[in-house]
């Protein structure tokens, strides 16, 4: 019966050519990723066409958020806890293993590549943390590294897997040149997780608000955030994306602010706030749009009862202390 594996992709090149190793060996590579508020499945997506190979994508949102906010292994140079993250997507795809009947996993990792996350030891706590150590094979460095069941079980050729390490790029694109691979993007160098700003207001919220769920992560993601004296959040679009997106976003107990017949942002904040802070919201609103400051600016509010809150405009600057 033929070898089938499932092979994690992030849309990186060497997710692909981790894949593209093993399909060498006539292995049955089946493409698996992975969606949060952190990262979707659009790389890989693209990847796995490119080598035409199926592709399933899991939504982890909700685990991984409950793991972001203690993970067993702390995190790296931002908000990105990536042992463990790495861990939960192969727990994940070992759960899809075992009940699909998949002879092991695939991942691209390469020994060395990043400094934290894998090194020798990481991989071990990875393998560890995920509970299927033993099926888990990193065809690019798996020379350097332990045999692995499926190597053991004659499954795999170790002496057909590679030997790359450290942070060169060298081998990888002569491996790609190789494999007749053009199209594929250039190191990204991880999720949001890693990025400064948005690593920031993440650590503020989980800091400051006792239940964070998927809903303000995604509202993390969208325009300006100022903090109000009740210590409640008010969220203003920066552009027009930001203004759709908070729309969209908008719960039912939420209230949604705007400046009626100017241009300018759209404002969303939690109604569980005193009418002076509503109304000093919709002042922030009005400051943030084209109004001109002086002027009497009418503010709309919709939520449960519509209303409309009419108010002198404010230079922005004066609520600057306010930001996040
Ligand atoms: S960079 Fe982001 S997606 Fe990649 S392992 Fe780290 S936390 Fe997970």
């Amino acid at each position: 019966m033929r070898v089938r594996a499932l092979g994690l992709m992030s849309g990186g090149l060497d997710s692909m050519l981790a894949v593209r190793v093993l399909m060498d060996q006539d292995i049955e590579m089946t493409g698996i990723t992975f969606q949060t508020p952190f990262f979707g499945p659009e790389g890989a997506q693209k990847a796995a066409g490119q080598l035409g190979i199926p592709l399933r994508v899991v939504d982890i949102g909700e685990v991984h958020l409950e793991m972001l906010k203690n993970p067993k292994y702390g995190y790296g140079s931002q908000m990105n806890p990536c042992i463990d993250c790495h861990a939960l997507m192969l727990k994940t795809a070992g759960g899809i293993m075992d009940a699909e009947g998949f002879d092991f996993l695939a991942t691209g990792e390469v020994l060395g590549q990043r400094p934290m996350s894998q090194r020798k030891d990481a991989l071990r706590a990875v393998d560890k943390l995920s509970g299927y150590g033993g099926y888990i094979l990193r065809p690019l460095s798996a020379k350097l590294l332990w045999e692995t069941v499926p190597e053991e079980l004659g499954k795999v050729d170790r002496q057909k897997l590679m030997d790359i390490q450290g942070r060169s790029r060298k081998p990888q694109m002569t491996l790609a040149a190789h494999f007749g691979l053009e199209e594929y993007p250039s190191p990204g160098g991880g999720c949001i997780l890693t990025k400064a700003g948005f690593a920031d207001r993440l650590r503020d919220l989980l800091a400051t608000q006792e239940e964070v769920g998927l809903h303000d992560v995604e509202l993390l993601k969208c325009g300006r955030h100022l903090r109000l004296p009740s210590g409640r959040r008010l969220v203003v679009g920066r552009i027009h994306a930001d203004n759709l997106k908070l729309q969209e976003l908008a719960r039912e107990e939420d209230l949604l602010l705007r400046v009626k017949g100017v241009p300018g942002p759209t404002g969303l904040m939690a109604v569980r706030v005193s009418a002076r802070e509503v109304e000093l919201a919709a002042g922030i609103v009005a400051a943030y749009s084209d109004a001109e400051t002086g002027e009497e600016a009418i503010v709309v509010v919709s939520g449960k009862d519509d209303r409309e809150i009419t108010i002198a405009v404010r230079p922005k600057e004066e609520f600057r202390e306010l930001l996040i």
